[in-house]
């Protein structure tokens, strides 16, 4: 063990401050990290590796993006919390609107974990009903009700559910099978009228990527309609990311080019993207639905550093640099990523799958085909992907420490990082092959 991990582990548990920075998933011993910028981050042994992690998705620009520090900076200098509303926290919410339509309201937040708490909150006390369905694998944060088949960490240490959360604080979450379409009409059909929301993410991307089957969210929308629920929609990970407007414009763009009514979300959550990097998140949705948050209505929510001017600073700068060209690149250099990676490891004979949806993507080692529910997904082999993850460490590539996460790519990334990863992708998926 080195002298760093000795230090880290005599004071914070695991030596990390989340769990999966504890390379838990794929052994080892994780170095600290010192700096990043662009495509590239610098351990404090002063590896330089291409990053795909990219802090688990906020770093779309690429890591410190000069514009965007230049904000923080100067944001900083005039203060760095107030306490109070500011022009640009109004600006941000305005921004976030406008690519997102469903969000008619906004409310800034700290992090994806209060967004999803408060969603089924709101969504409690707008229906009067208790009870709310998610999906095994799909993960929302850490709040009690929702630790629940949680997917992410969870799954990364073999933990399904955590210790620590009361009967009382989950027994009115329904968990079934992503994607089941059966499953979720029979959920309503035997408690439709104590299902107070629906709550998933717009494209599974914490137990690997998994595309919705084609209309599964469609139908939630349309049995959260009909039974008087909630549709929650977590694009906390897709938001801004996997497309220009989430995941839901990826299946809108799709709806409208096949001449179908786009559905919407209730209520949906945000996080990552639209703080670059700084600590923001978001609840959106229906005016009638976010107006019964205080102060305006009964449902409490509130924060020290909600809105804070430096984190919005960052968010509002990246937000703004995000056009569409730049999502262009970010998808150019994820499809080209994900179809080399998957043609180096076909041509060594390496069982896998994709999943993609949108810009995100993940690789599942040892299965035939993408898979759609956890229990697929639990069939992918790991021990193969932290053989992997070691292979690209030695040959500076960054994966994330877990097999049930997304590959992160940014506008940063080059094509030459792009040949680098599946070349050496491809050096491993022949040494696998021949060993
Ligand atoms: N929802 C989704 C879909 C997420 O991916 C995450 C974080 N990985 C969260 C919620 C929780 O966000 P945070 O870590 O900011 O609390």
């Amino acid at each position: 063990m080195s002298s760093y991990s000795e230090r880290a582990r005599a004071i914070l548990p695991g030596g990390v401050n989340s769990p999966v920075r504890a390379w838990n998933g794929v052994g080892g011993e994780p170095v600290p990290i010192v700096e990043a910028h662009g495509s590239r981050i610098v351990d404090a042994e002063g590896r330089e590796m291409i990053d795909l992690v990219a802090s688990w998705g906020p770093a779309i620009l690429g890591h410190a993006h000069p514009t965007v520090v230049a904000a923080v900076k100067e944001a900083a200098a005039r203060g760095l919390s107030f306490g109070a509303t500011t022009e640009a926290e109004v600006e941000l919410a305005e921004l976030i609107r406008e690519r997102y339509a469903p969000a008619e309201r906004v409310r800034l937040v700290s992090t994806g974990t209060e967004a999803t708490m408060t969603a089924i909150r709101l969504a409690r006390a707008a229906t009067g009903r208790h009870k709310f369905i998610k999906f095994a694998g799909c993960y929302h944060g850490h709040s009690d009700a929702l630790l629940v088949a949680a997917g992410s960490g969870l799954a990364t240490s073999g933990v399904p559910d955590s210790a620590g959360v009361t009967p009382g604080a989950a027994q009115d979450t329904i968990v079934l099978p992503y994607g089941d379409e059966a499953a979720l009409t029979a959920a309503f059909a035997e408690h439709g009228s104590e299902v107070a929301a629906v709550i998933t993410e717009a494209a599974p991307a914490n137990m690997g990527v998994v595309a919705p089957p084609a209309g599964f969210n469609r139908l939630i929308s349309t049995l959260c309609r009909n039974e008087g629920a909630v549709m929650i929609l977590d694009e906390v990970l897709t938001g801004f990311r996997a497309g220009p407007a989430g995941y839901w414009g990826v299946e809108r763009d799709h709806d409208v080019a096949a001449d179908l009514d786009p559905w919407t979300p209730d209520l949906v959550t945000f996080g990552k993207v639209i703080g670059g990097g700084l600590p923001v998140a978001a609840l959106g949705g229906r005016r009638d639905l976010m107006e019964q948050l205080a102060p305006l209505g009964p449902v409490y929510q509130a924060g020290t550093l909600s809105g804070n001017p430096v984190a919005v600073a960052a968010g509002l700068a990246t937000m703004r640099l995000l056009t569409d060209e730049v999502h262009g690149r970010v998808a150019e250099a994820a499809t080209s990523l994900r179809d080399g990676v998957s043609g180096a490891l076909t041509a060594a004979g390496i069982t896998h799958a994709v999943g993609s949806a949108g810009t995100l993507f993940s690789i599942f080692l040892g299965l035939e085909s993408a898979p759609v529910t956890f229990e697929q997904v639990a069939g992918q082999d790991t021990a193969a992907f932290a053989r992997l993850f070691h292979a690209l460490r030695r040959e500076g590539v960054a994966l994330p420490p877990s097999a049930y996460e997304a590959w992160f790519v940014s506008a940063a990334h080059t094509a030459s990082d792009v040949d680098h990863i599946v070349a050496t992708v491809a050096a491993w998926a022949q040494s696998e092959r021949d060993s």
